[in-house]
């Protein structure tokens, strides 16, 4: 009986991966571009570890942790899958240390502090790939540098030598309309063009989207799709999380 629960369940993940994948293949098609080059991250905060497994045995291979102890612990039940970890959160300076061990990607550092911290506690020789958070709305509520501060960003970022600067991620206020989705994502990817040929820093990479926008992301470049509920279902509560 639990066999056939888990297989059912199975088949399920399976079901829910493929279809998440079929949206950015149909995504990519619509605008030319290639799937490959779009990478699937599963937004699994709150998620057990449990499901993030079920997830990755479907073939999941990426994913990104908001909350440092909750990824820790989701990351130490995990450790014999091959999974890159993400961490696409707020990054408070106190937690640095642990960041620069714990994950192949960290996504959002929005301050030159806190680039500095991750490049001298980075230990493991692989560096540690960042992609800076854009806020190209100019919000003043929101993380996240303007379009004016992001160069400068980019070009001390590219200095250290522990760290891989790959491009941005961005996280804009929720539209409904596809045309105002589009516009901080074409924001970005002119930021990253225009950077690219000035400095030759070869940004290959744009974080964009999430369940209600990845089509619109992927109009506009995005190279990584974070999905969270359309990929695991709802979040559970808080608490139930591994
Ligand atoms: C939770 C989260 C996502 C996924 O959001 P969904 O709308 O559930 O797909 C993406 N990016 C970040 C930074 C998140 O915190």
């Amino acid at each position: 009986m639990m066999l056939l629960i888990k297989s059912i369940k199975q088949t399920d993940m399976t079901d829910k991966l493929q279809k998440i994948m079929q949206r950015i293949a149909d995504a990519a098609k619509l605008h030319d571009r290639d799937a490959s080059t779009i990478r699937l991250v599963g937004a699994s905060k709150m998620q057990t570890a449990e499901t993030v497994r079920q997830f990755y045995q479907a073939g999941l291979k990426s994913v990104g942790e908001n909350y440092l102890q909750e990824a820790i612990n989701k990351q130490d039940e995990l450790k014999d899958c091959d999974l890159q970890w993400h961490f696409i959160g707020g990054i408070q300076s106190n937690k640095t240390n642990e960041l620069a061990q714990h994950f192949d990607w960290i996504q959002g550092v929005d301050r030159l502090k806190i680039a500095n911290r991750l490049n001298h506690q980075r230990i493991i020789k692989t560096p540690l790939k960042v992609l800076i958070q854009l806020n190209v709305e100019d919000e003043d509520s929101k993380q996240g540098v303007s379009s004016a501060q992001a160069q400068e960003l980019c070009l001390q970022i590219t200095d250290m030598e522990n760290l891989q600067l790959r491009g941005f991620m961005l996280i804009p206020k929720p539209e409904s309309d596809f045309d105002k989705q589009r516009q901080p994502y074409s924001k970005a990817r002119t930021l990253l063009e225009n950077i690219n040929q000035k400095h030759n820093l070869g940004l290959d990479t744009l974080s964009m989207g999430m369940s209600s926008d990845l089509e619109a992301a992927i109009a506009e470049g995005s190279t990584m799709v974070r999905i969270g509920t359309d990929l695991f279902g709802p979040r559970p509560s808080m608490g139930s999380a591994g």
